[in-house]
């Protein structure tokens, strides 16, 4: 069975009337639980899912701004406080993820000492390519292939699409409309989209962009959503497009 929660359908700007969550999503396939992005909190919005940093397998990042990262020093020191099992390793995903861990870690050497130490743990760190499908991080069954997106000048940023048990998800990061997002969604089931606001965001997609990206999926669930504009409103009458609370669960 392949299972989605949509941890957090928010972004970088915390928004006081909907609530939302930073962006974050969890996937459920071969037994194993793969979370991409760990935005700020992660792991308490773990817990309102019902589970604790020790449950995740698989950390994928789409790119490394903090809306996306923050939350990984949380996680991995939860991990650390709780004597996570040597025999339960960590693999981390993404286009520099040993630099990234190294460099968040940094500012607590005190506290961490080094990641090899804190950790009875093992992490893996997996670089990506672009368009390589990803292979050796122990999931047999569940096909995976980044793609690059076009967010940021100094930011590498990737989507990644996942197929497992014969269905197609798309969760993209950050980007503005780029004919590789087309690619990344076309044929989808299910796509999970960035739409940040109504007016233009340099590096990201309008909802007027999103619309569009809807005739490439099956269904396409915004998040990345910026706080100052009606979500349900701008997308009514868009019947493959379904705006998704934050802990909602899609099973297939
Ligand atoms: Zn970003
Ligand atoms: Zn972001």
């Amino acid at each position: 069975m392949v299972e989605l929660t949509i941890l957090g359908t928010g972004a970088w700007i915390a928004d006081a009337k909907k609530k939302r969550f930073g962006p974050s999503v969890l996937l459920k396939n071969e037994g194993k639980n793969i979370l991409i992005d760990a935005p700020g909190g992660i792991n308490y919005q773990l817990a309102h899912a019902g589970l604790v940093a020790n449950d995740i397998d698989y950390i994928f990042l789409t790119h490394h701004h903090p809306d996306h990262t923050s939350g990984l020093i949380q996680l991995i020191g939860e991990m650390y406080i709780t004597r996570r099992s040597a025999k339960s390793q960590l693999t981390i995903v993404s286009p520099e993820p040993q630099k990234l861990v190294r460099r968040i870690l940094k500012p607590y050497k005190s506290t961490f000492d080094s990641i090899e130490k804190l950790s009875q743990f093992k992490i893996n760190f997996k670089k990506i390519k672009n368009g390589a499908q990803i292979t050796g991080i122990g999931l047999k069954e569940t096909g995976i292939t980044p793609c690059k997106l076009n967010h940021s000048k100094t930011n590498e940023d990737y989507g990644y699409r996942f197929e497992c048990e014969g269905k197609k998800i798309a969760i993209t990061g950050d980007t503005a409309y780029c004919e590789e997002l087309v690619t990344l969604l076309s044929g989808t089931d299910v796509a999970i989209c960035e739409c940040s606001h109504v007016q233009k965001l340099p590096g990201h997609l309008t909802a007027y962009e999103a619309k569009t990206m809807s005739l490439f999926t099956k269904k396409l669930i915004p998040y990345h959503i910026y706080p100052g504009w009606d979500v349900k409103k701008e997308f009514k009458g868009f019947g493959n497009i379904h705006v998704a609370k934050d802990l909602e669960r899609i099973k297939f």
